[in-house]
């Protein structure tokens, strides 16, 4: 298996493969780009089927980083890291220990936060090695409220910022009475319907545990839908707040609405389909602008910041997309090519 021949090697600066024969860890750290900064990204355990696996992983997620931290702003660069194994069968306070190492021998240049496989409690004892662990000791919150280290609240309103201002700036109005379908309603997309509520939105929502969704009906209005009917639905809005490669051919052409702004991670099935959802005139907010919530409060967690300072900060996604949307009419092309060559132009050095 070669590094640089790799399908998803991008120019990446450092890729370090970590190996402890003590604790049997065996991870992958990829430092994508520092030009803006040190890399920042999560630690992600998952039971790869191969090294392979995990490498395409850690490659991919690393690049998209760099582009989230370049959007969203931060003087960071992008960095991600995988540990290859089962979370509930090989996870052990030594081999915590033994990736907190691996990540302080990096000097600074790889900072670790959560990812799918490791909670908080994990990254504490990371720590124990480690100076370079983000995300550990939560002091700031969007609302002002206690801050527990969940960055979902922070997720979830940047996304409402981004959907209103994605609102306004296709449809020229304000939320009031705007319908909206929102696919997924744990952290981020129970918090994104409570705003919308507020706001005046009007509600359509579905999830697979019929819990979640009797909460948004009881508590703020919404309409419950199946989980295919939320694609059909005659509304202006659709939100997916649940799993990625949503937006398909095939979903795309049954959409009605004029707009698609939610959280979910890699939303769009293929590159191209950007282009498709361009062509049926509805306006997409790319995914890693607006849900970049989480790694801003992560970021401000780790530099002397304020509750409002941070909020501030996230109400910047909002001039953020509008950025891309201008320039996506100017330059007629797709707002997720345009997002891609504005991170570009951002972390890109210029000597
Ligand atoms: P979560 O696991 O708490 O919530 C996901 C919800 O989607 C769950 O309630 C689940 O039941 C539901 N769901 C799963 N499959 C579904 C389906 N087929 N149809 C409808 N609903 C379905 O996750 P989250 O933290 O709320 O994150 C939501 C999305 O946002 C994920 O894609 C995540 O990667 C992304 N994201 C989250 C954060 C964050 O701070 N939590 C930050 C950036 C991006």
């Amino acid at each position: 298996m070669s590094v640089f021949q790799h399908i998803e090697f991008d120019n990446h600066e450092h890729v370090a493969f970590c190996h402890d024969q003590e604790t049997g860890l065996k991870a992958i750290i990829a430092i994508h780009n520092t030009q803006l900064g040190a890399s920042l990204g999560g630690c992600r355990m998952w039971p790869y089927s191969s090294d392979d696996e995990a490498l395409n992983d850690v490659l991919r997620l690393s690049k998209g980083m760099t582009y989230k931290a370049a959007m969203a702003g931060l003087n960071q660069g992008g960095g991600k890291a995988v540990i290859i194994g089962d979370p509930r069968k090989v996870k052990t306070v030594g081999l915590l220990r033994a990736m907190g190492r691996f990540v302080e021998s990096l000097g600074g240049q790889y900072i670790s936060a959560e990812d799918s496989g490791m909670s908080v409690a994990d990254l504490k004892i990371m720590a124990e090695h480690s100076n370079h662990i983000a995300g550990i000791e939560a002091k700031y919150h969007v609302n002002g409220e206690q801050a527990d280290g969940n960055p979902a609240p922070s997720t979830s309103y940047g996304v409402f910022v981004g959907l209103k201002t994605t609102v306004e700036f296709a449809l020229k109005r304000d939320l009031r009475g705007v319908k909206v379908a929102i696919q997924g309603l744990g952290h981020v997309g129970l918090r994104l319907a409570e705003h919308l509520y507020k706001a005046g939105a009007e509600l359509y929502v579905t999830d697979i545990y019929p819990e979640s969704i009797d909460k948004a009906v009881s508590l703020y209005g919404a309409k419950a839908v199946s989980l295919e009917e939320i694609y059909d639905l005659d509304v202006d809005v659709f939100a997916p707040c649940a799993m990625g490669a949503i937006l398909s051919p095939e979903t795309i052409q049954r959409l009605k609405v004029k707009v698609v702004a939610g959280a979910a991670n890699n939303q769009l099935a293929k590159e191209s389909c950007g282009q498709l959802l361009k062509d049926k005139g509805i306006l997409y907010a790319p995914d890693y602008v607006i849900n970049a919530g989480g790694i801003i409060d992560i970021y401000h967690q780790k530099i002397p910041s304020s509750h409002e300072a941070m909020r501030a900060h996230l109400e910047r996604i909002g001039a953020t997309l509008v950025e891309i949307y201008q320039r996506a009419n100017e330059l007629d092309q797709a707002t997720n090519i345009v997002a891609n060559q504005i991170a570009e132009e951002r972390f890109t050095k210029k000597d």
